[in-house]
């Protein structure tokens, strides 16, 4: 008996399995810092949970529509205004988070052997969800003097006949860089031209550091790049509702009924109970998200600050989301007990085992010589984890 051709192409995502491993060992008693995780350490919003059980109380239990509530989609609808989207609910699809409304999308515009080009370093799942979907992934490593943004140079130098989409993530997992709006006016000229489609995972647009620093959507650049993107969101890291599973896309009415028809006939509708948290999330729950944003603004400047400080290693300081990317080239060659450390995988293995921090690797998200560290975590844990990894470097090198 043999497997699909997918089973063996699909792994299991990098990031979750080495969050998994950290949990495994704290259960165990072990004090192990968690840096590898992406997902709020707060827990979700009194108001929110209150909704949810309401929603249970009422007996608001049974299917609800496929695409999602109608008050939902409206609730998303107005939220997207914020960043000058106008979707009409129509046009909105729940999924189960951006993770599932990713994998929708996908399998709405991709025919098997179509390109996407995926600009690097990425995060992890898209590869995978592209390869489910028998699509081709064209990976094109962004360059540290760009700031890690795709230009229209290396978008004409990777593009072909089977050219069918670009991914945009900005904010971006793992950099925290953003597009300016230049930048993404030239490569929604470059999709236009081509006639591609762009799938925009914002799912970090509203954790930006900065007043003057709006999260701008290519999809708000005007008319053509509107109808051809697909705007992907969730409410996971907004308001530390990563378990419930509520993530959107919003897109032109003829995708948004495809990504529907696709949805109705796999999962049909997300969980009745979290589509009422859902709402109460984006009606009523700003101050705490504003409060969640400011502590995640002030873990960022202590670690990037922390990291700067070590001798050898660095970073820059992330505009948006909650990862810093910390360049440890300088640390490849070197030995560590006599072992040579050969890449951004041995330094992550070393940090995990003998110092008990877990960092991602950026091997996970298709570059090399770089770690990804997560600050959303506690503040006690980022002074252990930045001391943890200061003990590193002056240990060894
Ligand atoms: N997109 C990006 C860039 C992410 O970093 C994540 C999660 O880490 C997701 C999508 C998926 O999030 P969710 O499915 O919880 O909405």
């Amino acid at each position: 008996m043999k497997l699909s051709k997918i089973a063996t192409l699909v792994r299991p995502s990098q990031t979750l399995s080495i969050s998994d491993r950290a949990n495994l060992e704290r259960e165990k008693g072990i004090d192990i810092i968690n840096f590898s995780a992406g997902e709020p350490d707060f827990d979700t919003p009194e108001n929110v949970k209150m909704a949810a059980i309401s929603a249970i109380e009422d007996g608001f239990t049974k299917y609800t529509e496929y695409e999602g509530i109608y008050d939902l989609r409206a609730a998303v609808a107005d939220y997207l205004e914020r960043f000058n989207l106008k979707y009409a609910p129509e046009q909105i699809v729940v999924s189960n988070g951006s993770k599932h409304a990713l994998k929708n999308a996908f399998t709405a515009i991709i025919d098997p052997g179509d390109e996407v080009i995926v600009p690097a370093p990425y995060w992890n799942s898209y590869i995978d969800i592209i390869n489910m979907v028998y699509g081709v992934p064209v990976v094109v490593k962004t360059k540290k003097e760009n700031v890690f943004k795709i230009t229209v140079e290396e978008l004409e130098r990777v593009y072909t006949e089977k050219t069918k989409v670009i991914i945009i993530n900005s904010p971006n997992n793992p950099t925290g860089v953003m597009y300016t709006e230049q930048e993404l006016r030239e490569i929604a000229e470059f999709a236009v031209e081509k006639d591609l489609f762009v799938i925009s995972d914002e799912v970090y647009q509203s954790l930006v550091y900065s007043k003057k620093l709006q999260h701008i959507s290519i999809a708000s650049l005007g008319k053509e790049i509107y109808e051809r993107t697909i705007v992907i969101t969730s409410l996971s890291k907004k308001y530390a509702m990563t378990g419930w599973r509520v993530g959107f896309s919003a897109s032109n009415l003829e995708v948004a009924k495809a990504i529907g028809n696709i949805q109705s006939n796999s999962t049909s509708n997300v969980n009745s109970i979290a589509q009422v948290a859902a709402i109460e999330a984006l009606d009523n729950t700003e101050e705490e998200a504003e409060k969640m944003l400011k502590e995640f603004q002030h873990r960022r400047d202590y670690i990037a600050q922390r990291i700067s400080d070590i001798p050898l290693i660095s970073c820059m300081i992330p505009k948006g989301a909650f990862y810093l990317f910390v360049d440890i080239s300088k640390l490849i060659g070197e030995k560590v007990d006599g072992v040579e450390i050969k890449s951004s995988k041995d330094v992550a293995e070393i940090l995990m085992d003998k110092y008990k921090v877990a960092v991602v690797p950026s091997e996970a998200f298709g570059y090399e010589n770089y770690i990804r560290i997560s600050y959303a975590t506690s503040m006690r844990d980022i002074v252990e984890g930045a001391r943890r990894i200061e003990k590193f470097v002056k240990d060894h090198f």
